[in-house]
């Protein structure tokens, strides 16, 4: 067989950009070899082993002598077989067993089966909204059609085997285009109806829903902590058509699949989740900080959770993004989550219970208080404190039973649903984005000054509490934020001396002693 040479296109699964990926064969003379350059010997074997067997199954030839083929750029991550596809054509385009030039104009993605079918293949929908804003036509395992749906179109094409992909690129038969399915909003999957007490928690909520203030919360296991972080997806706005799809996309970068349902991420991973389950560490994958994207990160008993690791979150807090990767190879993910976090106020976790069971001394309060740093806290707007449950609802053996709702209608005509408040939510934000384009936990300093103006008796309350609290000017700025959100979730257009009473309030750690700081 003479010399022949192809290029097909496909993408690379780094980042959400999904660099463009030249798949280049070349036949030569010689003794048969099949060598793939650029790619660990394991992909390579199985890589091999799948497109010479779909090639045979598919009923054509597999070309006998020197076969190289070539991923460029070449320092990709190198990623399982969402190049059998493009290699398969490369080869039958160059061998003349399909038309020169048949794949121009085309990007080619799916892992081949030794029988030629396409299977579902990892990682694809960031490629595919990349590749859906070229001129291509995308051909796309019909298995990943889930993903396709995001990007359908004319140009977005489903197969299921090798064989239809050849025919379509000889012009004998056409590849069914790909269906928009309506991306279903989930409704909350639980209703702050439902959580027992906690009034003032869950006032606390709806401000940091409404302003994206970060929380922390303190108070004793079985408060209701978890509870109460799982139903601030539900205060939230619905995501909108285009942060559904960065959500969606972000989840398929890191090899999940969810289904059309998107809702406002809720993350909670665990305090012994490593480093690079967090932030995506050196495999260039999206981790937790990117999946709680435009939702929720929940971080239940922040102090256990390792320096590393919450030192991690500081630089995302402040800007929204995070860079994994290594130094060769970095890629940046969008990271724009809420945090909330909980703790206990002590290592058992009953300091200030009336029970008086709790014989942690002031020392250890404070050691236990110090492992979340300065400036973590700092970024953090709001620390608030949780009533311990009262003893008689303590007597109920679980936390589902103590918050598995009101049991009387009446009681529960008495208690606000999730959805009411997100209506007052939603408001409060609209006011935030007409008056100075971001929501108030974004402000800077000098944008505080400028939409955050108190009056005389809302000054003279300020400078009482720096006085007796000794506020530094950061807590000073949070304070304003905090109030300018509570302002805003009355629909005021001035902040009151009772919305600088309510966010100092909200700021628990600056009142604890100092010494336990
Ligand atoms: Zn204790």
């Amino acid at each position: 067989m003479g010399g022949g040479m192809s290029t097909v296109v496909s993408r690379a699964p780094v980042g959400l950009a999904a660099p463009l990926v030249r798949v280049e064969v070349h036949l030569g003379c010689g003794l048969p070899t099949f060598a793939l350059v650029g790619l660990p010997e394991t992909v390579v074997r199985e890589s091999r082993e799948r497109v010479r067997s779909a090639i045979l199954t598919s009923g054509y030839d597999f070309p006998s002598g020197r076969i190289t083929v070539n991923l460029s750029p070449a320092d990709l991550p190198k990623a399982g077989g969402r190049f059998d596809l493009p290699i398969a054509i490369g080869i039958l385009e160059a061998s003349g067993q399909l038309p020169r030039r048949a794949a121009r104009g085309r990007e080619l993605y799916g892992e081949l089966a030794l029988s030629g079918e396409l299977r579902c293949t990892n990682q694809l929908l960031p490629a595919l909204i990349a590749g859906a804003r070229t001129e291509h036509e995308l051909i796309v395992p019909a298995a990943n059609d889930w993903e396709a749906s995001w990007v359908a179109g004319p140009r977005v094409k489903l197969a299921r085997h090798l064989r239809e992909v050849c025919e379509a690129l000889r012009g004998i038969a056409h590849l069914p285009g790909a269906d928009a399915i309506a991306h279903v909003r989930a409704l909350p999957r639980l209703d702050i109806a439902q959580v027992r007490g906690q009034f003032t928690a869950k006032r606390a909520l709806e401000i940091a829903a409404a302003g994206a203030h970060a929380m922390l919360m303190i108070g004793p296991p079985g408060a209701g902590k978890t509870l109460l972080a799982q139903c601030l997806p539900g205060l939230l706005p619905p995501l909108d058509e285009h942060d559904a799809l960065e959500v969606a996309s972000l989840a398929s970068a890191a090899g999940q699949r969810p289904g059309p349902h998107i809702e406002r991420p809720f993350r909670s991973p665990q305090h012994t989740a490593s480093i690079a389950a967090i932030t995506g560490g050196s495999s260039c994958r999206p981790g937790e900080l990117s999946l709680a994207h435009h939702g929720v990160l929940f971080l239940d008993e922040l102090p256990e959770f390792s320096r590393n690791a919450l030192e991690a979150l500081r630089e995302p807090l402040e800007s929204g993004v995070v860079v994994v990767g290594r130094a060769r190879r970095t890629c940046e993910y969008p990271a724009g989550f809420q945090l909330i976090a909980a703790m206990n106020p002590c290592p058992c976790g009953y300091a200030g219970d009336s029970s008086g069971r709790c014989r942690c001394t002031p020392g250890q309060r404070a050691q236990y208080r110090r492992r979340i740093s300065g400036p973590l806290i700092d970024r953090i707007d709001m620390h608030v404190e949780l009533a311990p449950v009262p003893v008689e609802q303590l007597m109920a053996a679980t936390e589902s039973e103590l918050f598995s709702g009101p049991s009387s209608e009446s009681s529960r005509m008495s208690v606000e649903s999730s959805a009411a408040i997100a209506a007052r939510v939603a408001a409060a934000r609209r006011v935030q984005v007409a008056r100075q384009g971001m929501l108030n936990a974004r402000l800077g300093a000098a944008e505080i000054d400028s939409v955050c103006r108190l009056d005389r008796e809302s000054r003279a309350l300020i400078a009482a509490a720096i006085d007796r609290l000794g506020l530094s000017a950061r807590a000073y700025h949070r304070v304003l934020k905090l109030a300018r959100t509570c302002a805003d979730l009355a629909a005021e257009p001035q902040i009151r001396r009772s919305d600088v009473s309510e966010a100092i309030g909200l700021r628990a750690l600056d009142r604890a002693p100092r010494d336990e700081r």
